[in-house]
């Protein structure tokens, strides 16, 4: 299986600009922001979407969400609030085959999305 291009950029192939760092998560900002604050919290682990998790990926699906939640609130966003989105297949938006979850902030996001 080849390598993802978050895999790329976790293994330091491909630039990124890292805010989050540990042996499982990483987060790096958004290389074309949909908001001012656009922060990719991302497993090491390279599945292919939350729809390839599975019971043994549970604590790790929950801590992409607390990194998200930490980072919101180290970044000022806790306040006026935020958004964390995970998007699945075509349908979804998801466009890097690699799970991600989005955390958007610093402006009011619409509901629902376009
Ligand atoms: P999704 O469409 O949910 O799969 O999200 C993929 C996200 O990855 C998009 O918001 C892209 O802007 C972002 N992206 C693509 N390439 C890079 C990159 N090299 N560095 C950082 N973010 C990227």
């Amino acid at each position: 299986m080849s390598k993802t291009l978050f895999s790329k950029i976790i293994d330091g192939e491909i630039p990124g600009d890292f805010v989050y760092r540990d042996d499982r998560i990483v987060a790096i900002r958004d290389i074309g922001p949909k908001a001012p604050t656009h922060i990719l919290i991302i497993p090491v682990k390279p599945l292919r979407g939350v729809d390839a998790a599975s019971a043994e990926d549970q604590a790790l699906l929950g801590d992409l969400l607390l990194v998200g939640a930490r980072l919101a609130r180290e970044l000022g966003l806790e306040e006026a609030g935020y958004r964390l989105v995970i998007n699945v297949g075509a349908d979804g938006g998801q466009t890097v085959p690699h799970l991600h979850v989005h955390l958007l902030g610093g402006r009011a996001l619409g509901w629902p999305p376009g």
